[in-house]
């Protein structure tokens, strides 16, 4: 049985600033793995007391977690004390160092030269890069000995921990561990727990765990076994017992599909080219669909109409819809669907009208209201959604449900 430590960096921690939640969210995680904690700590932000706490752990666990002190200030210092203790220099990754650049050119922010030093990591480690900023976690490993640094902010731990770290030590233990992703839209992650509680509650191998992703619910079926055929035989089952229960809100069983893609899939086995009519998304949804390769025979050209004017002027809403219903209502949704259509003479069209924020909301028309409509065949399906949370949020809801109607009229349609 493999022992595990936790240490946990930060002075905000012992001064009770700050509650401790990466402790017991990695410690639940350990016992999951069937790893054994005995030790867990806390340092303040002070290398000297770090370096004799990694010191005595390293003598007394095989694997050694630490979270914290990974970003870019003078006082983050947990991967120099690591790396010292373990006898490694640090040098500069260039997937780190790109990974740095896009995250703060993304989000418009000056890199400064500390930010670099994130960059910086021990020879021959394992990089773990953060989808979530701009710290890089890190596996070390000598002899029996593993040390894995992750950042502290949680909500970039994680998903590190999730993504990669789980992963990692799940393969550690003796049995094999096989898992498939079943990804599915259309339906929340508490009523998608709901239906498969029953699922959760009694499993033991395989197990299944839902995953919350924009506007999606990723169901992740897991079994362990002496061999990859055996494991694959305890999750077949399972994942028939799924499809019983989700029916066609299933949209892929195969990891790397992704909602965009299989609305391509769709498209492309029927036959139909489709347009986007965008008011909030304001072509975040057209960039969805061109993410696939070979999207270009299907979709032709997209419209970005933010002002009524353009809705007008582009897509033939009629003024008086524009008057006696506002831009954000079913109406509208429904005649830039329609006139989207028209005007790129395609079989299909979403269209996305709604208040994305901060400002603009009333009482009758809060933030997050948005109305999504796709025309096909004359007909047009509209939905209202209301959305909570940031502007970019917003946005990005907007865009997986308009997917997920698409997906859905194309299907009912066919059914037909
Ligand atoms: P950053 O790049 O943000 O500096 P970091 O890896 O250096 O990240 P810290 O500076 O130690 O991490 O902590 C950053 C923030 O992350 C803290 O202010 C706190 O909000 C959160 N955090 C850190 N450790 C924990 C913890 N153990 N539990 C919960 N939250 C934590
Ligand atoms: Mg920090």
């Amino acid at each position: 049985m493999m022992t595990v430590e936790l240490i946990c960096v930060g002075t905000e921690l012992l001064l009770g600033n700050i509650v401790n939640t990466n402790a017991a969210f990695i410690s639940e995680k350990c016992a999951m793995l069937g790893l054994s904690m005995y030790y867990q700590s806390v340092v303040g932000d002070n290398p000297g007391r770090l370096e004799k706490l990694f010191e005595t752990a390293i003598g007394r666990s095989d694997i050694i977690i630490l979270s914290g002190g990974l970003g870019p200030t003078q006082d983050d210092l947990t991967k120099e004390t690591a790396a010292k203790v373990m006898g490694k220099t640090l040098l500069e990754d260039q997937k780190a160092r790109e990974a740095v650049k896009t995250f703060m050119e993304r989000r418009d922010r000056t890199i400064s030269d500390n930010n670099w030093k994130q960059a910086m990591v021990p020879e021959g480690c394992k990089v773990l890069y953060n989808s979530n900023g701009t710290a890089p976690g890190i596996i070390m490993e000598e002899g029996n000995t593993r040390v894995i640094l992750l950042p502290g902010p949680p909500n970039e731990l994680i998903p590190m921990f999730e993504e990669q770290v789980y992963p990692y030590l799940h393969q550690l233990q003796p049995e094999i561990i096989c898992s498939k992703m079943i990804k599915l839209c259309g339906i929340g992650e508490s009523l998608a727990e709901t239906k498969i509680i029953d699922l959760i509650e009694e499993q033991s191998n395989p197990t299944v765990a839902p995953y919350a992703k924009t506007g999606e619910v990723h169901l992740r079926i897991t079994a362990s076994a002496e061999s990859e055929e055996k494991a694959y035989q305890l999750i077949r089952p399972m994942e028939e017992e799924l499809r019983q229960r989700f029916g066609t809100l299933i949209y892929t069983n195969d990891s790397s599909v992704t909602l965009e893609i299989a609305v391509y899939q769709l498209l492309k086995e029927y036959h139909l080219t489709v347009t986007t009519a965008e008011s909030c998304t304001g072509g975040l949804l057209a960039g969805r669909l061109v993410n696939v390769p070979g999207i270009s025979e299907y979709l032709k050209e997209g419209y970005i109409t933010y002002s009524n004017e353009a809705k007008e002027k582009l897509l033939g809403v009629p003024a008086e819809i524009l008057k006696e219903y506002g831009a954000v209502s079913a109406q509208t949704a429904e005649a830039m669907a329609m006139g989207g259509a028209n005007a790129a003479g395609a079989d299909l069209c979403v269209s996305v009208t709604g208040i994305a924020g901060p400002d603009g909301g009333t009482e009758e028309k809060p933030v997050g209201l948005v109305y999504i409509s796709c025309f096909y065949k004359g007909r047009t399906y509209t939905e209202k959604n209301q959305y909570t949370g940031s502007r970019s949020r917003i946005r990005e809801y907007s865009v997986a449900s308009a997917l997920t109607l698409l997906r859905k009229v194309i299907l009912d349609e066919m059914e037909e």
